[in-house]
């Protein structure tokens, strides 16, 4: 069978090494002891007590005696189901895309992300699970996202807070508090591009944070929360933010979209040599074979499947169109 973790043809459900990695080596049963029903009861129950997971459609869960299950507060894994809210497309394949988006950054894009796999309720329905990156042995590591960075809050910057930003202006956050920016900055940029290519257009403020090291400074924390937003809202805006503040190239106004030009412009707006950011560029572009075989063996069934190719090759497109000057 599959590994509901990285794919890999094997005997179990979960593979040796994610069974390691994600769980720490424990006999964990890929089908919990609760159905969605439940899970629904625990959020509400443990609403009370949170005012957080209120708005999340997600809950905490622990390993105690070999099986998973859901707590308040000392919990190392998310459990993400199918949303309960319908507000978009397919919302059955949500859990599944996440999943392949957060596989194929990883395996494919070689880009740090939070651990994470799929996992069963009772009666047989799919959900993401993710172990969390700021708990290490028990110790909460600390964390903060990019919209307390940017001094960005509902109550003084309206419902639409995450998404009135710029990447450019988050770059310039991640030179001001990160020590080792210019490692830092890569890494952003990486995974603005990946989003792009995936097209995903959730990747706002809070969908980024950064991470306490043991010396005591900040990195920026693996990826989470990858999926392709646009699967499931087709004609939503290409990316959460804006790539500029002010500037706009003679390619997008041309076009509309962000293109080559664009993402080399980017890239050299935080700082980075044009060298750099062509390689880095050009070894995205390079990964369209291993992107679809990848794909192939996802979890999708063969219409999503397509549907994401789609949005896939579209966005390489894109990203490859060279405006003539
Ligand atoms: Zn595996």
């Amino acid at each position: 069978m599959k590994c509901l973790g990285c794919f890999k043809q094997n005997k179990n459900i979960y593979c040796n090494i994610c069974k390691k990695k994600i769980f720490d080596n424990k006999n964990i049963n890929a089908i919990l002891d609760f159905d969605k029903k439940e899970f629904l009861f625990t959020k509400i129950q443990f609403s009370k007590n949170m005012s957080i997971s209120g708005v999340q459609d997600k809950i905490s869960l622990k390993i105690q005696d070999n099986k998973l299950i859901p707590t308040i507060d000392d919990g190392e894994y998310l459990l993400k189901p199918i949303p309960l809210m319908e507000y978009g497309n397919h919302i059955e394949s949500i859990p599944i895309n996440e999943h392949f988006t957060m596989q194929l950054a990883h395996q494919v894009y070689r880009i740090e992300c939070a651990l994470n796999a799929l996992i069963k309720f009772s009666d047989g329905e799919i959900a993401y699970i993710t172990r969390r990156f700021d708990k290490k042995n028990e110790i909460k590591i600390k964390q903060e996202d990019f919209a307390s960075l940017a001094n960005m809050s509902e109550s003084s910057n309206g419902e639409n807070y995450k998404y009135d930003y710029s990447y450019e202006n988050m770059a310039k956050l991640i030179k001001k508090y990160l020590v080792a920016s210019k490692i830092e900055l890569v890494k952003f940029f990486k995974l603005v591009l990946f989003n792009y290519l995936v097209g995903n257009a959730d990747a706002h403020l809070k969908n980024f944070s950064v991470v306490q090291r043991e010396t005591k400074d900040y990195t920026l924390s693996p990826a989470y929360d990858l999926l392709s937003s646009s699967l499931h809202i087709p004609n939503e805006s290409r990316t959460a933010l804006e790539l500029f503040e002010e500037y706009e190239s003679k390619s997008f106004s041309e076009n509309g979209f962000y293109a080559y030009d664009d993402f080399m412009k980017f890239g050299e707006m935080m700082g980075l040599s044009i060298s750099l950011v062509e390689k880095l560029i050009n070894d995205f572009l390079k990964l369209e074979k291993k992107t679809l075989e990848l794909l192939e063996i996802s979890f999708f069934n063969e219409k999503m499947k397509e549907e994401y190719k789609k949005i896939y090759l579209d966005r390489l497109k894109a990203v490859l169109y060279k405006c003539s000057k």
